[in-house]
């Protein structure tokens, strides 16, 4: 096959892609055998809008068009197994934690024949899906063990399903074709911002666990790793619920950035924690078609476009930067907490996005000198704060504290919602959010907001809902691990986003999928029984 990059078609226009790819290779449109979209993205730097392809196509002797303009070679991209190591397992190997991380993990080591055993303290995705929407409605109350942060599917699961990432790592691909056979909608496979949304999503984290099971791993729910021990430097038991305990070869930890409580158990164990950079601030709505506008121009809706997205930064002289993160276009603002009494917000979207609002997180850095101490888990502790003063400005019952955007700009409490509505449930309280957040953090979000406004037209505009508190959107601790990718305590394997190594669904996956590797490199894989 060959690759031609490129082609551009004005998206008001009818897609003949096969049309177009005769048109740049000067062939009739008969010699196309096959054709499929590599990449797709939309340009709308001028005022006429373009969809730009990257294309697959295959044809007769396609050597002759190499090295013409836009053309190359198409490269194989499908994944390679690593070579199975030769010693023997004679205990299981386990994995705590259902997130991305852990979900890709276990599941390249099933397809490699290990039969891991998967470990997550949440539900299956089905009843935390009904567990969770139950405590929006401010029907249940928060469940600790199953919530938006955990739960089979990991933190992602309640998400736009956002696949972007800034590794460039080729394992990438394994995971956009996993996710396709898994049930994921095609046009991941080109786009070149690709999203899930939380509903294809589900049926995704499901499938994959049956693929497991059929493998011969296990995935087991409400099981919460309570302890470890550890003999002679090196991990031997895990406890469950703290009742049974079993014996591991290895175990992989896939624990999230939220798991603060085997954080802490770690720190008694002695493994090496790290403090690492993490961010807070708040999630911020704007009508979807503000945010339409803004990004495509005002005759956006002769086209027929995606809801649009943003990202933006801004360094600020003397003051922390400030970022969007995790924009999630026509979405909802979600309680995300996991802790009874600590208040936090988060985004998603279904993959339609057609919800009335544009939300994202508004967020600015927490560097190791803005923490009381160099204790490993002093950041835990500063989310904690700002989590727990969120929770109560909001007057209880996981209601948010809300501003808008005028007010919070002027340090005034809010008494009135103007023209958007906020999304957030189970509800919210009108409130001031700079007594909720450092003033450092206040005070870059304030300047933030005014130069994000030069970048897209109407961030700041006054009716801009600001809902509080966005905390968890990485990790605030490394768990160290070496170049066989094992911490301080031999056997245990930290990885994903808690242990420090990935930021987003796509990276976590790819973690996973790398500690796959480290331990099939040493170890046999499980003979089947005839
Ligand atoms: P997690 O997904 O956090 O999974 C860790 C799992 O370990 C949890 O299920 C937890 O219950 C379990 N666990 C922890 N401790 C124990 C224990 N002791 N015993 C047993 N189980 C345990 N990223 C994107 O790339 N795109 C998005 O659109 C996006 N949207 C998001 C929206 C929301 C609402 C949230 C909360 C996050 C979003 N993220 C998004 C971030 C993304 O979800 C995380 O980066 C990713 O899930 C990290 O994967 P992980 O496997 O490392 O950890």
């Amino acid at each position: 096959m060959i690759r031609v990059n490129n082609i551009k078609i004005a998206a008001n226009r009818k897609q003949d892609l096969e049309k177009e790819v005769s048109k740049k290779l000067k062939i009739s449109k008969k010699e196309i055998k096959e054709i499929k979209i590599v990449k797709k993205s939309i340009d709308a730097r001028r005022r006429d809008i373009f969809y730009v392809y990257n294309i697959d196509v295959q044809i007769n002797n396609s050597k002759r068009f190499i090295g013409k303009k836009g053309i190359t070679q198409s490269l194989d991209y499908s994944y390679k197994f690593v070579k199975a190591g030769d010693k023997k397992m004679t205990k299981p190997l386990v994995i705590v934690g259902a997130g991305p991380a852990g979900l890709f993990c276990g599941l390249i080591l099933a397809q490699m024949g290990y039969k891991p055993i998967v470990l997550e303290q949440g539900e299956s995705v089905d009843q935390r899906v009904k567990t969770v929407e139950s405590f929006w409605q401010g029907q249940k109350p928060l469940k600790t063990n199953s919530n938006v942060q955990f739960g089979e599917g990991g933190a992602g699961t309640f998400s736009d399903g956002k696949l972007t990432t800034q590794i460039k790592d080729s394992r990438c691909r394994k995971v956009i074709d996993e996710m396709l056979n898994f049930g994921a909608p095609k046009d991941i496979m080109y786009l070149s911002k690709p999203h899930v949304g939380t509903d294809n999503l589900r049926g995704v984290v499901r499938n994959i666990r049956q693929r497991i099971f059929e493998l011969g791993g296990q995935v087991l729910f409400d099981s919460k790793v309570t302890n470890f021990d550890i003999e002679n430097g090196k991990v031997n038991k895990l406890q469950i619920n703290n009742g049974k305990k079993i014996a591991v070869e290895a175990v992989v930890l896939a624990l999230g950035h939220s798991a603060r409580d085997t954080f802490q158990l770690l720190y008694k164990k002695g493994a090496n924690l790290k403090q690492k950079p993490f961010s807070v601030g708040v999630r911020i709505e704007h009508p979807q078609s503000l945010i339409n506008d803004s990004q495509y121009g005002k005759d956006y809706e002769k086209y027929n476009l995606p809801a649009a997205d943003y990202k933006l930064s801004v360094h600020l002289e003397g003051k922390a930067s400030v970022y969007t993160f995790c924009m999630c276009p026509g979405g909802k603002v979600v309680a995300a907490a996991s802790e009874k009494g600590h208040l936090v917000t988060n985004g998603m979207s279904y993959y339609s996005r057609d919800d009335t609002n544009a939300n994202s997180a508004l967020l600015v850095n927490i560097m190791p000198d803005n923490l009381e101490s160099d204790h490993p888990l002093a950041g835990v502790h500063f989310q904690r704060e700002i989590e727990k003063r969120a929770f109560d400005l909001g007057g209880g019952d996981y209601y948010a504290p809300v501003q808008l955007v005028k007010d919070f700009l002027n340090d005034v409490p809010s008494k009135k919602l103007g023209s958007v509505k906020p999304s957030y449930l189970p509800g919210i309280k009108l409130t001031n959010l700079n007594n909720c957040l450092p003033k450092f953090v206040t005070d870059s979000l304030k300047e933030g907001i005014l130069e994000l406004d030069k970048k897209l037209k109407g961030f700041a505009l006054n009716d801009a809902v600001m809902t509080a508190v966005e905390s968890r959107s990485s990790s605030p601790i490394r768990i160290l691990r070496d170049d066989s990718y094992q911490s301080n305590i031999a056997g245990i394997y930290p990885a994903g986003e808690g242990a420090g190594y990935a930021g987003g669904i796509m990276s976590a996956a790819v973690d996973g999928i790398k500690v796959a590797e480290k331990i099939a490199a040493i170890y046999a894989p499980i003979k089947t029984e005839e």
